[in-house]
């Protein structure tokens, strides 16, 4: 019989006060806390008077310090896997450390707490009970214009996370793509002092990030409601005149897709509009 286990450790996502007092429990037994960056998680458990021995495992060296890890869970050891900030494996490292340690038989155990992606659609208002997560979109922006296209057809509740440096165009694509009338939730700085939640139709979410810089940073969760039109209507049409309009003056556009698609020209031509609109 081994005490050998590993423990995926929430911690808080801003607001210290969110740790659980499990997982300070927790982290105070254990005998090594692998995390994403050791100098960030001792301030942590600096805060609460908890000493530890640390292990950087990162995006870069995951695997090689499981095998690491695996041997001292062999050894008898206790572990406890962090992250800067949240739950790990949540657009975060640990994937491959828990599937090997799955793999090799020990126990993983959760303890629970924070997660941004979870508090945001809490505090939504769209449909949770069906909800599809991104994680972070590609860097390249016509990698990225793909991914939302497929996103923006789901029918489910849509969750991104996304840093502050592209907060805007990622709203832009959004118009541009998921079209005028999509809802959009921005949830901004969870748990901190600028905690912010703002949501409507994606221009006047647009509208409402460009003219405040300030809403431009911290930390953000963006939720875009599922598509609750039959497939391939919206998102299809959408795309379409953005196609069109690519090499065709907006009349022609709006005459071509009405054509194609069987649709009024009034419905395309207020769109071409808001898809010009989107672009400035
Ligand atoms: N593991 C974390 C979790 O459980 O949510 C997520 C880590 S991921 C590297 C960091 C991203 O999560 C941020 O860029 C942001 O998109 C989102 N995030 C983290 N903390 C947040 C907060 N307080 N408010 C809004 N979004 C947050």
């Amino acid at each position: 019989m081994t005490d050998a286990v590993l423990y995926v450790v929430a911690t808080p996502i801003g607001n210290l006060d969110d740790v659980t007092p499990r997982a300070l429990q927790i982290l105070s037994l254990v005998d090594l806390v692998a995390a994403e960056d050791t100098r960030h998680t001792g301030r942590l458990l600096n805060h609460f008077g908890i000493k530890a021995q640390f292990l950087a495992l990162h995006d870069h060296n995951e695997r090689q310090r499981s095998e690491f890890l695996l041997q001292q869970l062999h050894n008898g050891l206790k572990v406890a896997l962090v992250a800067d900030a949240g739950t790990p494996l949540i657009a975060d490292p640990g994937f491959f450390l828990v599937r090997s340690v799955r793999a090799s038989g020990y126990p993983v155990v959760p303890v629970v707490g924070a997660c941004a992606l979870v508090a945001a659609l809490s505090v939504a208002g769209l449909p949770t009970n069906r909800f599809a997560f991104n994680g972070f979109l590609a860097t390249r922006s016509d990698a990225r214009k793909q991914q939302l296209r497929y996103s923006c057809n789901q029918p489910m509740t849509q969750v991104f996370y996304e840093s502050p440096h592209r907060i805007v165009s990622f709203i832009e694509d959004l118009v541009t793509i998921c079209g005028p009338n999509r809802q959009v939730v921005i949830a901004r700085e969870l748990t901190k002092v600028f905690e912010t939640v703002y949501g409507d139709v994606a221009p006047a979410v647009l509208h409402w990030l460009r003219q405040d810089k300030n809403q431009q940073r911290g930390e953000f969760v963006v939720l875009v409601a599922g598509n609750d039109t039959p497939p391939l209507s919206e998102v299809a049409e959408t795309h379409l005149l953005t196609c069109l309009l690519e090499s065709l003056p907006v009349k022609q556009a709006v005459a071509m897709a009405a054509k194609i698609t069987g649709g009024k020209k009034n419905k395309f031509y207020k769109l071409a509009l808001a898809l010009k609109a989107g672009q400035d």
